[in-house]
Formats: structure tokens, sequence, C-alpha cells
């Protein structure tokens, strides 16, 4: 089956049960035994649930993986997948990375002993030269967040291999529609479903997907005995929102276009960012990797924080907020907001000034997203 099937059907099959033709929501935080230590497969709602088994084995197939699991939020996934590491391990880490990953990254360092270097994945030479002392993880964003870097992960996931490292990708922003690193080499791949594959800012979710059977059952182990796992109700809606993901990013991928050209080259922009623009340094490697380009763009305007304040004063379709990925669009300034854990210096060593502003954009029609962005213009 095609992708698009896929989102639709692929371990999806109808209840055995009733013939219902989405999952049903198994409210229930426990299952009956027959005998002491016999059951039907269900035994306690945090070690296993109905309802998130569907949601599991659906993203493990939509990322080519041996299988999923699903946690409570993206950082959830991602705490788990550390509890992997015990302390004196080293991870590689790219250097523009989610901001609340950065902060547990550094958490981990500082509490755990747990060694963190960052570089810039972009540069295979640089995290080549990260691995001269050993690592046991390459862990990468791409594209990044917020400045929307691309590495070549086929090239990374050969390096980390030669060192005996794992690959963890956040493949949050591009999705498996856009993007399957496990087919490309890495080993473990991480979302936070609240995004795009919930795709309507209504559930905090995250997902782990692993390519080796091996790891799944390792994974499985730590998901139950950390405990981070979502609620049967939410693994409903990010399966919901799953179905559409493909026409969904199709529509973003348009809208996030028809802005980022709107933007480029006026005279109050210093820079846009975005993998869809011949500009855009690594964009021949995104169409080679990518099956599209996705629906942030970020743009630096002139005159910084001022500056910044006043675009989205004069912004009206786009919203203020937090987060992204769903189909309203929404407006982020790194900044202040949602990379305020990182200290200004560190922020804008890897370029993430405080002019800079993230747009995700929504689904609604790309000319009144780019009516939106210049009327913003206008206002610098
Ligand atoms: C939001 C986000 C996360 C964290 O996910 P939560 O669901 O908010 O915990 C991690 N990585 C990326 C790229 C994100 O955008």
């Amino acid at each position: 089956m095609r992708f698009d099937t896929r989102l639709i059907h692929a371990r999806q099959p109808p209840d055995p049960l009733t013939g219902a033709v989405n999952p049903p929501i198994y409210l229930s935080s426990t299952f009956r035994q027959r005998a002491p230590n016999e059951h039907q497969g269900w035994v306690y709602g945090r070690s296993g649930n109905p309802t998130r088994a569907v949601l599991e084995a659906a993203i493990g197939d939509l990322e080519s993986g041996a299988g999923g699991l699903a946690f409570s939020s993206g950082l959830g996934a991602l705490v788990t997948l550390l509890e992997e590491f015990p302390s004196g391990s080293r991870i590689v880490a790219g250097d523009d990375l989610y901001g609340g990953t950065w902060r547990l990254f550094e958490h981990h360092r500082r509490q755990f002993g747990l060694r963190v270097d960052y570089v810039d994945t972009s540069e295979p030479d640089a995290v080549a030269a990260a691995f001269a002392s050993p690592a046991d993880l390459l862990y990468v964003e791409s594209p990044t967040n917020p400045l929307l870097k691309i590495s070549d992960l086929r090239a990374l996931a050969r390096i980390a291999h030669a060192h005996g490292a794992r690959m963890a990708v956040d493949n949050t922003f591009a999705t498996p529609a856009l993007q399957r690193p496990l087919e490309l080499g890495a080993d473990i791949v991480l979302h936070s479903t609240t995004k795009y594959l919930g795709g309507h800012s209504d559930v905090i979710g995250g997902a782990l997907v692993l390519r080796k059977a091996a790891d799944v059952e390792r994974f499985a182990w730590l998901q139950n005995a950390a405990g981070a796992v979502p609620s049967p109700f939410d693994c409903f809606l990010v399966l919901r929102g799953i179905h559409t993901l493909g026409v969904r990013m199709r529509a973003h991928t348009a809208a996030a276009t028809a802005v980022a050209r709107a933007l480029e080259g006026h005279r109050r922009v210093r820079a846009v960012h975005y993998p869809g623009l011949r500009s855009h340094p690594q964009y021949a490697l995104a169409r080679r990797q990518m099956d599209g380009s996705g629906g942030i763009v970020s743009v630096e305007v002139a005159g910084g924080m001022r500056a910044a304040r006043r675009f989205v004063a004069g912004l009206e379709v786009f919203t203020l907020a937090e987060s992204l990925g769903g189909v309203e669009s929404l407006v982020d300034h790194p900044a202040s907001m949602t990379h305020a854990s990182v200290p200004k210096a560190e922020r804008e060593r890897h370029g993430v000034r405080d002019g800079l502003l993230r747009l995700s954009c929504g689904i609604e029609d790309p000319a009144d997203l780019v009516d939106d962005v210049r009327a913003a213009l206008r206002r610098l």
C-alpha cells in the first residue's frame, strides 16, 4: 500500500469484536484475569491498552520501524529514551534543538553525569570530528527548530554506526509523510505527536519508533518502568489526526512555500529560513531527502525585539502562541517564548536572535496567509 492509504489502514483493522471502523477508546485501567497470571494479553493500563496499541502499531508502520511506542508528551518520550543511557554516557547532539530538549539534556548532564556535546549536524565533518572521542548516541533534529537547518541523515547514520553509536532523529517537523529517518539508517525516531501527527492543537503526546525489534522490547520495558504513557482518549485523538496527515502536510507545504516567497527579498527582512527556497543552504539535500519542505518558516526581521513585536502585532490570521503543526497558523517568538530557557548568548551564537519569528503555516487559504504577513511587514 502507498503512504496515504497506510495512514488510514496500516495496522488499523476494524474492531474484531464489533466491526467499528475506529478503535474503541478502552477506558479501563485494569483487565480481568481468569486465574492468577492468566489473561487475554491486557493486564494494567500503564503496561498496555488496546487503543494505545493501535496507535503504536500505526506509527511504527508509518515510520518503517519494527514497532512504535506512545508517550504522554514528546518530552515524556525523550526522558524515557534517556533512561537507556547510564551516567557517563556521551551524546553528540545538534546545536539547534527544541528548547525543551536542550533543557532536559542539560538537566541530565548536571544531575546524572550524562556527557553532551552540541555540534552543527548539518556539517557531517563537524559530527565526524565530535566522534573522535567515543559516544553512545547521535541525536539529530532535521529540519531543526527554529532555524530549519537540514542534516544529511544517511551520512550521519554512517558516522554514528562506524563508531558503534546509535542515531536518534526527532522527526516532529517533517513527519513520516515527508521523511522517514529509519529508512535512511537511523535507529530511533522521536515525535512530539502534539504537533503534526495530532494536527489539531488539541492533544499533548509523544512517540518513539525503533528500527530493531530488540529495541522495541527494551523501550517498551522502559515505557512501562518509567510510566510516561498517554491516556486512551489522547491515543484516539492522535490516531484520528494521523488519518489526514498526507493531505495536511501537502497543504502546510503549499502555504509555507507561499509565505516564504512573500517574505523573501523584503527590505525589512534580514533572512528567511525555509528548506523549499533555493536560497536555503541545504536546498538540494532537502529535495533529495524529503518529500516536501513542510509547514514551518522562520523569518528574521531587521530591528530586533521591537521590530519582532510590531510584526506580531500586525498579524491577524496567525495567532501568537507556542506550538506548531496544527490546522491553524501560529506565530512564535523563540527568544522570549519557546527558546527562552536557552541563555541569550547561547541562543545568539546559533543564530536565534531577538528579531527571529517562527511561523507555523496552517491549512487556511495560502492567499490569506500571504496577505497577513504582507500587512505585518508594512508595519515595520
Ligand atoms: C514540541 C516539540 C518537542 C516536545 O514535545 P512535547 O509534546 O511538547 O513534550 C520536541 N521536539 C520538537 C521538535 C518539538 O517541536
